[in-house]
């Protein structure tokens, strides 16, 4: 088991439906360390691609994403979840990502001043589970006629069905932490080979 996955071990909390709760490290209060071990993984993933920009969702997106963008010195531009007071609807690109914890669908937004076809994304996010997330900024990347570089995830949980839906969409997706299981409130991980 690697750094990410012994502090979920250690710190996280099995809620119902098949949530996993890591507000002391990851959520809510945020661990640089953690961070940083997670990044240092994704540089050896996606660190020889040519990247132009990292793209995230906010809220929780938003810290592994500015991590990795600092380290590979490029901007990262998270998409917004409501409706910019002064951004007019011809200069956005949106895509409708529905909530697997809050059970709210909501359109997310870029601003088409941030992405265009030159650009070669890695999209960033906390967790995977529907890959609603995902697929949704990979949609407003291929809107703005650009490239996805690499999906990374820093907890999959393998149980459900984004991992599957993302690789038949063709995308080279890399999680830190998958997870087979959160069965009778206890995390089971994948092997490596499974
Ligand atoms: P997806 O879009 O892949 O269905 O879900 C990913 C998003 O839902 C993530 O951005 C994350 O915020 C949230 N999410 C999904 N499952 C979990 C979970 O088990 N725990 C937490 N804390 N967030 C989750």
């Amino acid at each position: 088991v690697n750094y990410l996955e012994q502090r979920i071990l250690k710190d996280g909390v099995v809620k119902p439906g098949n949530v996993l709760k890591v507000d002391s490290f990851l959520n809510h209060q945020i661990d640089p360390i953690v961070m940083e071990e997670v990044v240092t993984e994704f540089i050896e993933y996606f660190g020889d691609r040519k990247v132009t920009k990292v793209m995230t969702i906010e809220a929780s997106g938003i810290a592994p994403a500015i991590m990795l963008a600092a380290k590979l010195k490029v901007p990262m531009l998270f998409a917004k979840k409501t409706e910019p007071a002064t951004m007019e609807r011809e200069d956005r690109y949106e895509s409708l990502v529905h909530s697997y914890t809050k059970d709210v669908t909501s359109n997310v937004i870029i601003s088409k001043e941030y992405l265009d076809a030159s650009d070669s994304v890695v999209i960033i996010d906390d967790f995977l589970a529907n890959g609603e997330a995902a697929l949704g900024l990979a949609d407003i990347v291929e809107q703005a006629g650009a490239e996805v570089a690499g999906v990374g995830i820093c907890i999959e949980k393998s149980f459900q069905p984004g991992h599957q839906l993302i690789k038949e969409k063709g995308l080279d997706l890399h999680s830190i932490s998958r997870i087979a299981s959160l069965d009778n409130g206890e995390v089971t991980f994948l092997k490596d080979d499974e």
